[in-house]
């Protein structure tokens, strides 16, 4: 079965908390230094800055690292992130688009799934970002 346009799109912003959920390792060994989804280095997880705290997340630590984030400091203004209130992860760094409806991704803005790969299991086939939700049952539009 093909999965909606749009979750296809999340698909994609999920690509972030798969690769964070393989480089979770094992437990006992504490935290293992996370990829920058940006530059593509491992550094310790304090190296991630972390973002100003949402309605769902306390503060979610960054997919892009510390030296990165300043030199992309322009470029990353201008994208939109989704977070994961499940576990407080950023899960996708984007720019600017429009779904369906006038429901639009807008640049600095923060969204939210309720779970992602990291702290669900089995990994959710499709992850519904909840301000979407809200705006489409708002007016009456199906999700999909
Ligand atoms: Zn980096
Ligand atoms: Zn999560």
């Amino acid at each position: 079965m093909e999965l909606p346009k749009l979750t296809h799109g999340i698909d994609r912003l999920m690509e972030i908390a798969r690769q964070r959920q393989a480089e979770a390792g094992d437990p006992k060994l504490g935290p293992a230094p996370r990829q920058c989804s940006c530059c593509k280095e491992y550094y310790p997880v304090d190296q991630f800055p972390r973002l100003p705290p949402t309605d769902l997340t306390k503060g979610a630590i960054d997919a892009v690292c510390a030296k990165c984030s300043q030199d992309y400091a322009k470029e990353l203004k201008g994208m939109w992130r989704l977070l994961c209130g499940g576990c407080n992860e950023v899960v996708g760094i984007r720019e600017p688009e429009k779904a369906k409806a006038g429901f639009a991704f807008e640049a600095g803005k923060s969204y939210h799934v309720a779970g992602c790969p990291i702290c669900v299991s089995p990994p959710p086939k499709q992850s519904q970002i909840l301000e979407m939700v809200m705006f489409y049952r708002a007016r009456g539009i199906p999700y999909d």
